[in-house]
């Protein structure tokens, strides 16, 4: 194979690696922001609860206070009944009494009610604490796979960067000008691979001739429509192994 030629099929190959490198690189703030999201939701959950269960226990003093106050109303009355002169006054107290009874009666079933929903909703704040606690866990878990991944792909980067300067400098610089200059207006593929007659990238078939003389790989051929520079990779004619076969079938 031509020399330039097998060093532009390695350089496509760096430079996709380091595209795609660079791509993961890019999504990672949107990934860890997706995280915070998360956070902050359970975050709220477990705000909601609480606040459900404030107002469940300020209602409950609210309905105790009455309660208290009508019990204060009625130990009043029954003293008061105690020194009653005339029969009107004492049907007058009776009546007092009877609502006050009522409405303490009301005031602690009100009470009553809050504690059972309050059992409720304790129970409600632990639950959401403690699915707080284990999403903290696995986002922080997350997180460090980023930031470690994150790593990786910077070290991955700088290898690229020198296994590209190296493929570089061996190439004849017309040809790694043309290789650049398509890349940049072919999303950065600037090669192609020529099978059965058709560029693969662009699909579009190939004059005969030209493509007789991609398979030779001896010269940088440009495809006709896409322009991005052709190679050929000879079919190997071993008979497939069986596990080859098998998977080709499926
Ligand atoms: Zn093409």
């Amino acid at each position: 194979m031509n020399n330039d030629l097998e060093r532009l099929i390695v350089l496509q190959r760096l430079d996709s690696a380091a595209a795609d490198a660079n791509r993961k690189l890019a999504d990672a703030p949107d990934r860890e922001q997706a995280l915070d999201a998360r956070l902050a939701a359970a975050r709220e959950v477990v705000a909601a609860a609480k606040a459900a269960l404030t107002e469940n226990q300020n209602a409950r003093r609210e309905h105790e206070k009455t309660v208290a106050l009508h019990q204060g109303r009625l130990s009043k009355f029954r003293e008061q009944a105690m020194a009653v002169k005339t029969n009107q006054e004492y049907h007058a107290i009776q009546k007092e009494i009877a609502f006050a009874q009522t409405e303490m009666k009301g005031a602690e079933d009100a009470v009553l009610e809050k504690m059972l929903e309050g059992d409720d909703l304790t129970a409600s704040v632990k639950r959401a604490e403690s699915d707080l606690a284990a999403e903290q866990k696995k986002i922080d878990a997350d997180k460090k796979t980023l930031a470690a991944e994150a790593g990786e792909l910077k070290a991955a980067l700088a290898k690229l960067s020198a296994e590209r300067a190296g493929v570089v400098s061996s190439l004849t610089p017309q040809v790694l000008a043309q290789f650049e200059l398509i890349a940049n207006r072919r999303q950065g593929i600037a090669i192609a691979e020529a099978r059965d007659g058709i560029c693969t990238i662009c699909h579009v078939r190939l004059r005969p001739q030209v493509f007789n003389n991609i398979l030779k790989n001896d010269q940088i051929i440009q495809c006709d429509s896409c322009n991005r520079i052709m190679y050929h990779v000879p079919k190997t004619v071993a008979a497939p192994a069986p596990d080859a076969a098998t998977t080709s079938a499926q």
